[in-house]
């Protein structure tokens, strides 16, 4: 296995002699986009502090308007608050499904790839995976230890799928480039709000206050708008908790083995902060202040238990051909 991505999330040069095996085009494309173009990135310290103050005085004064509600905001909170408002509260019915559950069986697939001894197929790696959830004392493990025989065979074929694309088509990751799957971040000033942030894949090793690290989500379905959101506001979590950004953000899209990768800026993490203010002062509005919520139709009227009750996001779906933008996580 060639290793390119080196321990600074940037990239070696892949037609080195030195090479034990050529890369792929598919891998070739996506180092080409993750590629460390220039020398050292390193963000002015007042930006960071400044970055920081404005974070954690907005969050101070949206703590005071909760009324000691507790709130703990993540990705999917924004994408839902953000979306149609009726839907954001209604309450969260979700449960595993062999659908949803596949991107947390290929991680765990993917990390036993990592670690293999020699190069393990990947219904073998998504097996012991598998087998090793299923011993979880939690969520997770309790589902998979209970599905039914036609589950399992679902499950297992959607993870090998998944895993089978990453191991052919992502370029090699050696463990000196200290791969994290599923990694998260949290953030948690004076008050009651947290900043929870999780994503596919962190790529890299911190070095003072060097900006190296390479933030990569994995989706098995089409591109969507909101997949940059959702990584801008990891790199917000990770920039308050660790006062270093992140260097590049990537979302990998299994099923076209292609990427849509944006360098971390100033204007990035100031574009992350502001939605991430502003979901949280909808959601104050909409519960602690008693706004009447307002409907938006888009793709998640596809799954909103609501739908039935709901003519507008009927109508929508009539109309409009909604594709799945299902990510590789849950
Ligand atoms: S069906 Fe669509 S518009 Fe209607 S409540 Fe659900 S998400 Fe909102």
């Amino acid at each position: 296995m060639s290793h390119p991505v080196d321990s600074v999330g940037s990239v070696s040069d892949a037609s080195s002699p030195a090479a034990p095996s050529a890369l792929t085009p598919a891998q070739e494309r996506t180092l080409a986009l993750m590629r460390r173009a220039d020398g050292p990135l390193v963000f002015s310290e007042d930006f960071i502090a400044h970055l920081v103050e404005e974070a954690t005085a907005a969050v101070a004064e949206l703590s005071a308007r909760l009324g000691g509600e507790t709130l703990w905001v993540s990705k999917s909170f924004l994408a839902r608050v953000h979306g149609c408002e009726v839907l954001h509260l209604a309450p969260d019915e979700f449960s595993w499904r062999p659908a949803t559950a596949a991107g947390f069986v290929a991680h765990k697939a993917i990390e036993l790839a990592l670690n293999w001894r020699g190069e393990p197929a990947p219904s073998q790696v998504v097996d012991e995976a598998l087998a090793r959830l299923a011993d979880q004392p939690d969520q997770r493990g309790a589902f998979v230890a209970g599905l039914t025989d036609a589950d399992w065979a679902e499950l297992r074929s959607r993870a090998v799928d998944r895993c089978t694309k990453f191991l052919q088509d992502f370029p090699p990751l050696p463990l000196s480039a200290h791969p994290v799957l599923e990694a998260s971040a949290k953030w948690k000033p004076a008050g009651t709000i947290e900043l929870s942030g999780k994503v596919d894949l962190v790529v890299g090793k911190p070095a003072g206050r060097e900006s190296r690290l390479l933030i990569v989500d994995f989706k098995s379905g089409y591109r969507s708008f909101h997949h940059r959101d959702d990584l801008r506001f990891y790199a917000l979590v990770q920039t308050l908790r660790q006062s270093v950004p992140p260097r590049k953000l990537a979302t990998y899209y299994l099923d076209y083995a292609e990427s849509d990768a944006e360098d971390v800026t100033e204007g990035t993490l100031e574009a992350g902060l502001s939605r991430a203010l502003a979901g949280i002062e909808k959601h104050i509005e909409l519960t602690a202040e008693g706004r009447a919520p307002v409907k938006r139709v888009g793709t998640a009227c596809r799954w909103c238990p609501l739908q039935a009750e709901c003519p507008e996001g009927r109508d929508f779906l009539h109309g409009d051909d909604v594709v799945s933008d299902d990510g590789i996580d849950e």
